[in-house]
């Protein structure tokens, strides 16, 4: 007992000229070790309060304390497209309609995905789309088009993604130049995944799970908890790194309801992203050290309400267009940092803002 008190004396004799220095690097707040982003696709605050009404007047994402609104113009239009609002999220960088993880001149841009992954930590997508679809893609992806989707797939494999859950086989497994990227990802050390059924037996490591050939189906057509239950897997086993993850989990659908000027498509995309939203502030509640963000890429559908009733969970809702609107989207965040995220600001400041809290250069 006696030796260990002295050295423990004599090492605090040593490192007590580092003390105040240690002292003023820590952060007043509790440390961001990981951040959760998800992004609705085409959620705007009608669709927002239309999935609130028709659920009675409530959602998870009420948890979150900091609201702020984001501008979502691109480079090339006053109304962007979902490569130009993912990329803009992504890199920082407006870019042009279309654009996927590139600038308006076509060069590549660093993504938030890939600076975690270069500062050591665990990196995951989750959507609803083909995980090459232009949301996730602009995370991990630099193409000059959001249609490239074989390419964009072949770009999964020059990163060290831990993590990605969606729709999509077709474009690594039934491609024009006949590879098969499935066969690259499995020397890679990952675990490949065709169904949710088998991305249970999965506890850790690499995973490939691209559980359906095309996107994933609509809710509405049996898609049941995919979403949820993917978040919940890539957090399970994201959260194993002791360094920290960094997951953007797409709600990819709200705006394929919204182009189809289809209400209950939209609802019912809604509170299925919700849902995951609620999976994830209860693994950040626990955890303390998560910051979660809850944005869109921007609006569609030009979706009002026009009516409706909170307690027989009913909506009147009108659509101004099939296609995307220019309207401020709503921002809302949770845990440590997430008081960043008030005000309003460009798209853009989000990757800015996520850089800060990871403590990024
Ligand atoms: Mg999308
Ligand atoms: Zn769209």
């Amino acid at each position: 007992m006696k030796k260990i008190t002295i050295l423990f004396l004599s090492l605090s004799l040593l490192f007590g000229c580092n003390q105040p220095q240690k002292t003023a690097e820590k952060p007043s707040s509790p440390r961001i070790k990981n951040i959760v982003l998800m992004i609705g696709d085409g959620m705007g605050i009608a669709q927002v309060y239309a999935g609130m009404t028709v659920n009675h007047g409530s959602l998870n994402l009420e948890q979150c304390p900091n609201i702020g609104l984001s501008k979502t113009w691109s480079a090339s239009s006053y109304i962007t497209d979902s490569g130009a609002g993912g990329t803009a999220i992504s890199t920082g960088k407006k870019t042009y309609n279309g654009a996927i993880g590139v600038d308006a001149d076509t060069v590549p841009q660093k993504t938030i995905l890939e600076y975690a992954e270069e500062n050591g930590k665990a990196t995951g997508l989750v959507a609803t789309s083909t995980i090459t679809h232009a949301t996730p893609a602009s995370f991990i992806a630099h193409q000059k088009s959001r249609e490239m989707y074989e390419e964009i797939a072949a770009d999964f494999l020059k990163t060290d993604i831990d993590v990605f859950i969606g729709g999509g086989l077709n474009h690594f497994k039934d491609r024009k130049d006949s590879l098969d990227l499935t066969k690259t990802l499995q020397a890679d050390g990952y675990s490949l995944v065709y169904s949710m059924k088998d991305l249970e037996d999965v506890k850790k490591g690499k995973v490939a799970g691209l559980v359906y050939k095309e996107a994933a189906p609509p809710y509405e057509d049996g898609r049941g908890d995919m979403l949820p239950d993917a978040t919940t897997k890539a957090i399970e086993i994201l959260s194993q790194d002791s360094n920290g993850f960094f997951l953007m989990v797409e709600g990819s659908q709200i705006d394929w309801g919204g182009h189809k000027n289809d209400a209950e498509y939209v609802v019912t995309e809604m509170l299925d992203f919700d849902r995951a939203i609620g999976r994830v502030l209860d693994f950040a509640k626990a955890d303390g050290q998560t910051l979660v963000i809850i944005t869109a890429d921007h609006e569609t559908g030009g979706l009002s309400l026009t009516g409706g009733d909170i307690e027989k969970g009913e909506i009147e809702a009108v659509f101004t267009t099939d296609y995307h609107t220019s309207v401020m989207v709503p921002v809302y965040a949770f845990g440590p940092g997430s008081d960043d995220f008030r005000g309003i600001y460009e798209n853009t400041e989000l990757f800015q803002k996520m850089m800060k809290a990871f403590g990024f250069r």
